[in-house]
């Protein structure tokens, strides 16, 4: 690990971090190493008879366009976290279910995470842009909007085409859910 990328002085004590033998940041004041995790992103599928729901950002990759997502807060719930994220972003309320996809985001170097994109069914909501969005629509799975902000989206979105395109989306969905799903 790069010790530059992360805290130069212990968070307990102040003292200058220095690399253990596995080159993590070290402490040697209070003998405590100092491990680094990606964080968990989650994101929210839903599929209507018009397509996907995405949504155009702002912010942090600013202008390109995205699954809806954000990240697990401390204490939160994963599937609550993936409801509320929804929620702020695009007004839409979902019961979230089945994970369709896990996956490593490497994209962003300094803030590593492991991303889940749940399947999402609407239940409710309004549809439209929150705050850290500056659109919001339901697109085809063979006509996307442009650019896509992640590449793991990208793999989630040719993923989800693919099985549209053969016949086995709607199926799969089904499988996922336990053979009740409603698609
Ligand atoms: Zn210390």
């Amino acid at each position: 690990m790069d010790v530059t990328s992360y805290f130069k002085f212990c968070p307990h004590c102040g003292t200058a971090l220095s690399q253990n033998a596995k080159k993590r940041p070290y402490c040697a004041v209070c003998n405590k190493v100092f491990y680094r995790n990606p964080t968990v992103g989650v994101a929210v599928v839903v599929l209507e008879p018009q397509g996907l729901l995405m949504v155009r950002r702002r912010g942090s990759y600013s202008g390109g366009w995205c699954i809806p997502c954000g990240h697990v807060e401390w204490g939160e719930e994963v599937r609550e976290a993936a409801a509320r994220e929804l929620l702020e972003e695009t007004g839409v309320r979902v019961e979230v279910g089945p994970v369709m996809e896990v996956l490593s985001n490497f994209h962003d170097p300094a803030h590593l995470t492991v991303g889940i994109w749940f399947y999402g069914r609407r239940t409710g909501g309004e549809l439209r842009p929150g705050s850290d969005a500056e659109a919001v629509g339901f697109f085809p799975l063979n006509n996307l909007p442009h650019p896509i902000a992640f590449p793991t989206d990208v793999r989630v979105c040719a993923m989800l085409r693919k099985r549209w395109e053969e016949g086995s989306l709607e199926a799969w969905i089904r499988c996922l859910c336990g053979g009740n799903g409603a698609v």
